[in-house]
């Protein structure tokens, strides 16, 4: 696989060439946003690794840049502010993923192989599981022709189930996609949107399962 990294830090950008060497990634690397595009309107890169702070500008500029040229390459976003609103910065503006410096070399492995499994020419950004299709741009989740209705927590919780659908995903994660920072989280409220969000699930026969899995987190999987 052939990845492009945009990354300005020297240190930063030869660790993760390097990691990501060892599982036989290639990774074209450059430091500006100019470039960025430059490289990226090749249309040659399974996936771009995209840091936001650039000498020259917003890393997130690329993401609708590529997206209006009718480049659905998947976009990590890679960055040290890690606070909800910049994740949904990140993800508004058409971006796959978001990862927090620093992390582990395994999470971002796992982000690629998760964003990997879905198209990577289609440019609404839509996922079919199950029965269910989610639609992450307008955040809209339909079985059949029917859109479920989920208020905004539940509709985080489905969303950041179907990210790593097959996984478990860490209460702490999700607790953290759910709540922004002022929120009081209260201890059973992720258990309650959980519920709700799985019986919603049920009811509209979305074959998909929510399984508690004990002290540790929830994972999403396809109804067998
Ligand atoms: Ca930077």
């Amino acid at each position: 696989m052939r990845i492009l990294l945009v990354e300005d830090e020297p240190e930063m950008a030869e660790a993760l060439r390097t990691a990501l060497k060892r599982y036989d990634i290639v990774t074209d690397h450059v430091r500006t946003l100019a470039d960025a595009i430059e490289a990226a309107t090749e249309d040659v890169h399974g996936a771009i690794l995209l840091d936001r702070q650039l000498p020259d500008g917003d890393g997130l500029d690329l993401v609708p840049r590529l997206r209006a040229k009718g480049l659905g390459i998947p976009v990590i976003v890679l960055t040290a502010r890690g606070d909800l609103a910049d994740r949904v910065a990140g993800l508004n503006t058409g971006a796959d993923d978001y990862l927090a410096k620093p992390f582990a070399i395994e999470e971002l492995l796992a982000r690629l192989r998760a964003i990997l499994r879905r198209p990577a020419d289609v440019v609404t950004d839509i996922m079919q599981a199950g029965r269910l299709s989610y639609d992450f741009d307008n955040r809209v989740a339909t079985v059949g022709s029917e859109a479920l209705s989920l208020p905004r927590r539940e509709l985080l919780v489905l969303e950041t189930l179907l990210r790593r659908i097959g996984r478990t995903v860490q209460r702490a994660s999700l607790e953290q996609a759910v709540y922004s920072f002022d929120d009081e989280i209260q201890s059973n409220a992720l258990d309650t949107h959980v519920s709700r969000l799985r019986r919603k699930l049920a009811d509209a026969d979305a074959g998909l399962e929510i399984h508690a899995i004990r002290g540790i987190g929830y994972l999403l999987k396809l109804a067998r």
